[in-house]
């Protein structure tokens, strides 16, 4: 079998990326190549950065690739030896077509897997409360597809059970009638789901006869399901997602993509629909001499001041390829916040002094208890960073070194996707900025009009007065000024500004 490659046939679930399996996780992460639907969550995507992206579309109106084009370029890549995951929306073998798919790969002798996902129904069951089956209702549920409605035997399904439409949208008029006819009380409770599981969700409910009009009425469009049944009933009582205290709000995070893993994975876990626009990203020093001077008389420092993870992180990444190492740290170590100090405790070494913020008066009211006159003081840190603090940290007699260990930088990508995001009809509703940086680059990409309407939260008073500098109005600062200040903030202002 040597050189040839193998297809992964993975339902990538409903929409939330969360709901992909353990399994289809893992093997996305590998993927050299993957071949992708219209309905597949862009977010996973991201699992596999270097894999090539093939799109294969299937949206109604723009079919992008035939089915046979789709299954001969599965072929083509696994005889290339590549490991391919065909990453469908839902699962694979729900209305997925799946099955011709791994019929072409039998037929020319590629090797397979097929990884399941969490089907549309099975999604919306969750996301609104409403339990497809239950002791009291119904104990049959069908799935059923809603894109001809001719080829369905309407006398057969649809008369006591849960009826979960797929593709049913633009026929659920005329599907409506035939269920009426044939015998359902037009009394059942019915409702339509439109991008179930994400924080874009919509809802509409009715009834098996008035439900058409109503997604008539609010133009509801493609992908949404349908689902007809007693059950449907329990949604009021039951309905936990769209209760999320951020559900609906659309919230803008402008750190570097790898540092907006937490803040976005806890407001996504209270609802939000997050969206990533960064504005800063971060590179070496273009001059890395004077911090390189820093390093070899390491051991002559008795103060080593950090003022970011990332401080730290380039510190090292520098001491690294230097002749020297961490045996050469004699110095009390002070790490501005809490994220700095677990940076640095997670070397095993143990902080001094954790000032809340890099102000002047923070950081002198938590090293005054040590006596700093004749004590010698490195701050590795970035260019554009604030030099207050030395100054006053002088004042008391020390000698300071600052050093540059690392530098901002303003990805490019993100000009264009904060013209999209902030310019659009639906424009998000809170904007968040965790250091003075970040304000200067999204307003440098931006500008502050595109902030009209948008809430403004930050991290604390020194990114608060850059932000009012440039005359905009903080709506909450976080209090502690960390990752998780900022969250609770946003959620206090949620509930009181409007
Ligand atoms: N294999 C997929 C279904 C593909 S057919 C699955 O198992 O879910 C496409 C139809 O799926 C859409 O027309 C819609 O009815 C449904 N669907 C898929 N994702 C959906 C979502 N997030 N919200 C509502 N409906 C969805």
């Amino acid at each position: 079998m040597s050189g040839l490659g193998k297809v992964y046939l993975v339902g990538g679930g409903p929409g939330d990326p969360d709901l992909i399996t353990v399994k289809g996780h893992a093997v996305l992460q590998q993927a050299e190549v993957i071949v992708y639907d219209n309905l597949v969550s862009r977010e996973l995507l991201a699992l596999a950065p270097d894999a090539l992206l093939i799109y294969a579309g299937k949206k109604k109106s723009d079919h992008a690739m035939p089915q046979d084009e789709i299954s001969a370029l599965l072929v083509q890549h696994a005889r290339e030896g590549k490991r391919v995951v065909r990453l469908k929306g839902g699962d694979p073998f729900i209305f997925g077509r799946g099955g011709e798919e791994m019929e072409a790969l039998t037929e020319a002798g590629i090797p397979y897997e097929v990884v399941p996902g969490v089907t549309a129904a099975l999604g919306i069951a969750a996301y609104n409360g409403v339990p497809l089956t239950h002791r009291d209702h119904t104990s049959v549920v069908s799935f059923v597809t809603g894109h001809n409605p001719d080829q369905i035997d309407w006398n057969k399904v649809g008369h006591a059970e849960t009826l979960v439409l797929y593709m049913g949208l633009s026929n659920l008029t005329e599907i409506a009638r035939r269920l009426i006819v044939a015998g359902r009380n037009p009394e059942t409770p019915a409702m339509a789901v439109r991008w179930a599981t994400r924080a874009t969700q919509t809802t509409i409910v009715g009834t098996l006869a008035t439900l058409p009009a109503l997604v008539e009425q609010a133009h509801m469009k493609p992908p949404a399901t349908i689902v007809i049944g007693e059950v449907v009933g329990l949604r009021e009582k039951l309905n936990w997602y769209e209760r999320l205290p951020l559900f609906g709000k659309k919230i803008v995070i402008t750190r570097a993509t790898s540092q907006t893993a937490t803040l976005g994975h806890k407001l996504h876990e209270l609802g939000a629909d997050v969206v990533e626009l960064p504005v800063i990203s971060f590179a070496p020093p273009l001059d890395p001499a004077p911090l390189d001077q820093a390093l070899a008389s390491l051991p002559a420092y008795d103060w080593l001041i950090f003022t970011s993870a990332n401080g730290v992180r380039y510190f090292l990444e520098r001491l690294d390829k230097s002749p020297h190492d961490l045996r050469d740290l004699r110095a009390k170590l002070c790490a501005i916040g809490p994220a700095t100090a677990r940076e640095l405790e997670a070397l095993h070494l143990k902080v001094d002094v954790v000032p809340e913020e890099y102000v002047a008066e923070s950081l002198v009211a938590a090293m005054s208890k040590f006596e700093l006159a004749g004590k010698r003081i490195l701050i590795p840190q970035a260019a554009v960073a604030r030099d207050v603090a030395p100054a006053a940290l002088r004042e008391l007699g020390a000698t300071v070194d600052v050093a540059e260990s690392y530098r901002t930088i303003v990805p490019r990508a993100s000009e264009a996707k904060a013209k999209e995001l902030f310019g659009s009809a639906r424009k998000p509703d809170w904007i968040t900025f965790t250091s003075s940086s970040t304000v200067k680059n999204f307003l440098a990409l931006a500008g502050a009009g595109a902030l009209e309407g948008v809430h403004i939260a930050s991290i604390g008073p020194v990114t608060s007065d850059t932000l009012r500098m440039h005359g905009l109005t903080v709506d909450v600062e976080a209090r502690p000024h960390t990752i998780e200040g900022l969250v609770d903030a946003i959620l206090l202002g949620s509930a009181t500004l409007h």
